[in-house]
């Protein structure tokens, strides 16, 4: 079988400064690492996302403030600052999340991963942060739900850190069940085991937080034993990965133990999953990963996993 993939040399413009770890190399790598396997890739264009589709997950407010950074080098956050056309690229990277997953939604193309930056699992609706000013992977969500495409959503967030936009994003709504592995203690210090959801989404919020250290088999049987009976009880009608490769054994801001194996697993079960839940409907969005080398052979062994 064939997967997805949007990617664009224009993700690698967005140039939040010299040194930092979120940087053009990423995809790069990327790149390289899958210009050395034979699957066959579903290449889909990308797409800048409307204002409807971004005003689904954040607030006027904050699009305004993104579209005042353009032209210019801003600083969010101590970690998050913007170059000349960040804006335009971070529009575009949430657009070609929602078409890769709408795509995949309506069957006219297999699971798949947008290859986009800047990230988006922190950004919440008032607020850009740690490296994310548009959230991808809610706004994709919030579009296939406000669409008809879904009356029910999961989202896996297996980023070593956790998700604290996204979750926020959803904390209240019982239509989107949000799981998260992290690492914990560790930024930006939400995912408590306690935080469940609240009112009508009380419920449809699941964090494990877990040590440093934590490897491919914690992972994997957190997967088998806690986060897919879930699913199962949930019954999603598409299930979304933010998949943050941070989680690699070796990256430099993450502290778990994840192998290429170990990510390459993570990709079967979750396909299985998809297979029996949702009719195979599956589709991830990159989140962080800042190890190239092993980003790049992860993302590799994710899609030749599904592929
Ligand atoms: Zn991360």
């Amino acid at each position: 079988m064939a997967v997805s993939i949007v990617r664009d040399r224009r993700f690698q413009q967005h140039d939040p400064g010299a040194h930092h770890p979120e940087s053009p190399s990423r995809l790069r790598a990327i790149d390289e690492a899958l210009a050395s396997s034979s699957m066959k890739l579903v290449e889909l264009a990308p797409v800048e996302a409307t204002d409807e589709e971004i005003l689904g997950a954040h607030s006027a407010e904050l699009l305004a403030r993104l579209e005042s950074t353009r032209g210019h080098v801003v600083s969010l956050d101590p970690d998050t600052r913007t170059s000349a056309n960040s804006y335009d690229i971070a529009r575009c990277a949430a657009g070609s999340t929602v078409e890769i997953v709408r795509a995949v939604a309506e069957k006219r193309a297999p699971p798949g991963l947008a290859m986009v930056r800047p990230p988006g699992h922190h950004a919440t609706r008032e607020r850009a942060m740690g490296f994310c000013l548009i959230n991808n992977v809610a706004v994709a969500a919030t579009t296939l739900l406000r669409e008809g495409l879904a009356e029910r959503v999961a989202i896996y967030d297996f980023d070593v850190h956790h998700g604290n936009g996204t979750e926020a994003i959803f904390y209240g709504d019982p239509n989107v069940l949000y799981l998260s592995t992290h690492q914990w203690p560790f930024y930006p210090g939400t995912g408590e085991k306690h935080r469940t959801g609240s009112g009508a989404g009380e419920g449809a919020n699941l964090n494990v937080p877990l040590p440093a250290g934590t490897g491919d088999e914690v992972l994997l049987e957190v997967s088998r034993s806690v986060l897919g009976p879930r699913i199962r009880n949930f019954s999603p009608d598409m299930i979304l990965l933010s998949a943050g490769f941070d989680a690699f054994e070796r990256d430099p801001l993450g502290g778990f133990a994840v192998t290429v194996e170990g990510f390459a697993s993570l990709a079967r079960f979750w396909r299985e999953m998809a297979e029996s839940t949702c009719e195979g409907r599956i589709a991830g969005v990159l989140e962080g990963g800042y190890d190239l080398d092993g980003l790049g052979r992860s993302v590799r062994a994710v899609l030749e996993a599904w592929a």
